[in-house]
């Protein structure tokens, strides 16, 4: 391809160069001659294009070459100029020379023209160059000094800074000259030495050839500020030089620290929650233990099998039968809020046919319904024979709930628990979903309530609630804690004066929330819930006496006293121990048919006297009934079966169960 250059030739006359630009036509040079006839316009004409080459023709007298470069020195670029002429003289040519023509063509040797002209336009090709790489370079330096960035250039070997840009020598305090004397080592905090070598050695080592971290630099005043670097190995000619882009990052380190102290602080927080819900499981624990004894001696006692009680005496036993039983409620909702809370909720997943549902439902809250000349009714929609996988005793517990406060309060007309199929979505899928919708045409709750009666202890009205319909404001806490549990909600829709009504939704398969929840630690499945509190039932006054002698190995006295008396009525000896040590010993000097050992003892752990028990060969032969509060896994149960005889979870009904199992054990 050919080089498309554009000449422009002064002179007198037109077509008075006419070979020459004939010639320049046919070199290999695309040129466009211009001619330009005298100098009138020659400064306009400059100025509007961008000449490569200029030539000037001299043989005319006329044209006057010092006025021709005066113009041309007033141009922003530099064009070559070349005479042509015929016989121009030695002195003007020296002239001309030393004014800045850069050659000279003889009319009658057109031949050097070519060369001429190839010669001056690599010269001005050079110099454009030059010009171009000279303003880039400008451009480079002026973006490396007014960068935001810290950059900088180092000798690795003497790790001397031999370039700094303004910012970091801003940020440093330095001057260029006292920086370019110091050495890499002044410039990074004492701590963060060791680190910044570490980081770099790859990078002597020929191992990589950058690297990104983050230090504390050091200022002049030697405080510090942290950044984050990259360093990277560079070529200069022949030596290699570590070029460094650093920025600060103090504020990003400032909300990082803000971040993770609200972090630790959350942590905290959700920590001591989980230790208060705990120590609110434990004392509830504790009292529950006394109550249930309570509860049972009061049920003894009450009884009257000695007739030696009178009536104004078996009324009182009455009413503390009765507190001691609201009471144990109470507990027992306090207890279940906080074994939530604190993630230790027991949960058993079950296939549960709907029609048991409602069948209970009508069972338990028909009568209790007629009482207040209320009606109680249940359907099911189209989902008859349809069962849902979900945790039976809590589904019972929630809509227990639900109803008992419909009934609570509506002062006339009905309560409607309906069951019918709706559909859910989790986690932007659409699940099944069977609701539960409890309709009462009671008091209702007013808008600005609906939300607050779901948080704990809180009831609509305040105080004035609970003095006119009692209950503790948990209810509908815990319900609605146990439908999120099952991966399911509770909704409200009500209008004071009209009624209200709560809509359980539950999956109609529980099973992979209650393993995520399992896995968030929110709860522990597979354990055995007791949830139930019914009346305990004192054996028949005719019920013949066994003639066994059973051990009761339990650290509260209250406990074993009251299942002395409920099991004297069908064992004839109970002993009690208090603690291991005192077991063995009673063991060493009694007969013993049944031994029932509690998990916690203030001396030793149930299982390891269990294990005792059952490697003594005198003693391996008793039956040992394990009687605990503790709450146990599936997995925790069938390990202790393996060397008990049976295990029985300590609580209000289970007395009943004891006594049963003892019963078996001891034929
Ligand atoms: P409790 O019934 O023991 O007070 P809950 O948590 O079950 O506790 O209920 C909280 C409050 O919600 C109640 O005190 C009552 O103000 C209101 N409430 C619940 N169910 C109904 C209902 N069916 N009709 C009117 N108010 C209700």
């Amino acid at each position: 391809m050919k080089d498309f250059i554009s000449i422009l030739f002064i002179e007198d006359t037109e077509q008075s160069n006419q070979e020459i630009k004939n010639r320049l036509h046919q070199s290999d040079f695309s040129a466009i001659p211009f001619s330009q006839n005298g100098l009138d316009s020659l400064g306009l004409l400059l100025k509007a294009h961008k000449w490569d080459l200029i030539f000037v023709d001299l043989d005319k007298e006329d044209l006057d070459l010092s006025t021709i470069l005066e113009i041309l020195d007033q141009q922003e670029f530099i064009t070559p100029l070349v005479l042509i002429g015929s016989e121009i003289k030695n002195d003007v040519l020296y002239d001309a020379m030393a004014a800045g023509v850069q050659d000279y063509v003889a009319k009658d040797n057109p031949d050097r023209l070519l060369p001429v002209v190839a010669k001056e336009i690599r010269n001005l090709r050079k110099q454009r160059k030059y010009t171009q790489t000279a303003t880039k370079n400008q451009i480079f330096d002026r973006i490396l000094t007014k960068s935001t960035n810290e950059i900088f250039l180092m000798d690795p070997m003497s790790l001397k800074v031999i370039y700094a840009n303004d910012t970091l020598l801003d940020n440093l305090g330095y001057t260029e000259e006292e920086l370019y004397g110091l050495s890499a080592k002044d410039v990074i905090a004492q701590h963060d030495l060791r680190s910044v070598f570490e980081e770099i050695a790859p990078l002597y080592r020929g191992e990589e050839s950058s690297t990104t971290f983050q230090f504390d630099r050091k200022r002049k005043d030697g405080s510090t500020y942290p950044v984050e670097i990259h360093v990277e190995v560079t070529q200069e000619d022949t030596r290699q030089l570590l070029m460094g882009i650093s920025f600060d990052i103090s504020r990003q380190v400032e909300d990082a620290k803000i971040i993770e102290k609200q972090k630790q602080k959350t942590r905290e927080l959700e920590l001591n929650n989980k230790y208060k819900s705990q120590f609110y499981a434990n004392v509830s624990h504790e009292m529950r233990t006394i109550l249930n004894s309570t509860l049972l001696l009061t049920n003894i006692l009450k009884e009257n099998r000695y007739e030696n009680l009178k009536d104004d005496q078996l009324e009182y036993l009455h009413t503390i039968y009765h507190s001691n039983n609201s009471v144990l409620e109470l507990l027992n909702e306090v207890l279940d809020l906080s074994k939530i809370e604190a993630g230790k909720i027991d949960v058993r997943l079950e296939e549960v046919e709907i029609s048991d549902i409602c069948d209970r439902a009508e069972r338990l809250f028909k009568p209790i319904a007629r009482e207040k000349n209320l009606a109680f009714e249940c359907t099911v929609n189209g989902i008859q024979n349809q069962h849902l996988k979900t945790d039976r005793l809590r589904l019972d517990q929630v809509l227990n709930n639900l109803i008992s406060n419909a009934i609570k309060f509506t002062e006339k007309g009905q309560i409607r628990l309906e069951v019918f199929k709706s559909n859910g979505s989790q986690k932007n899928r659409t699940v099944n979903m069977i609701a539960f919708r409890v309709k009462d045409s009671g008091i209702g709750i007013p808008a600005e309530k609906q939300k607050h009666i779901f948080e704990s202890y809180m009831q609509a009205e305040g105080s004035s609630t609970e003095k006119r319909f009692g209950g503790t404001g948990l209810g509908l806490a815990i319900s609605k804690e146990i439908a999120h549990l099952l991966g399911g909600k509770i909704t409200l829709e009500s209008e004071p004066g009209k009624g209200s009504c709560f809509t359980l939704f539950l999956p109609s398969d529980s099973s992979d929330e209650l393993a995520q929840q399992a896995e968030k630690g929110k709860l522990r499945i597979e354990i055995k819930p007791d949830i139930e509190s019914k009346p305990v039932e004192i054996p028949e006054k005719e019920t013949e006496k066994s003639q066994s002698t059973v051990l009761l190995v339990d650290d509260s006295s209250i406990h074993n006293m009251a299942l002395k008396e409920f099991l004297g009525f069908s064992i004839n000896k109970c002993i009690t121990a208090e603690s291991a040590e005192e077991a063995y010993k009673i063991l060493q000097s009694e007969i013993v048919d049944c031994i029932i050992l509690d998990m916690y003892l203030p001396d030793a752990d149930g299982k390891e006297v269990l294990d005792k028990l059952k490697t003594d060969e005198q003693l391996k032969d008793i039956p040992v009934i394990i009687y605990s509060g503790k709450s146990l896994t599936l997995a925790e149960e069938e390990e202790l079966l393996r060397k008990a005889d049976a295990v029985v979870q300590k609580n209000v009904n289970s007395y009943r169960k004891l006594l049963e199992n003892i019963l078996e054990k001891i034929g």
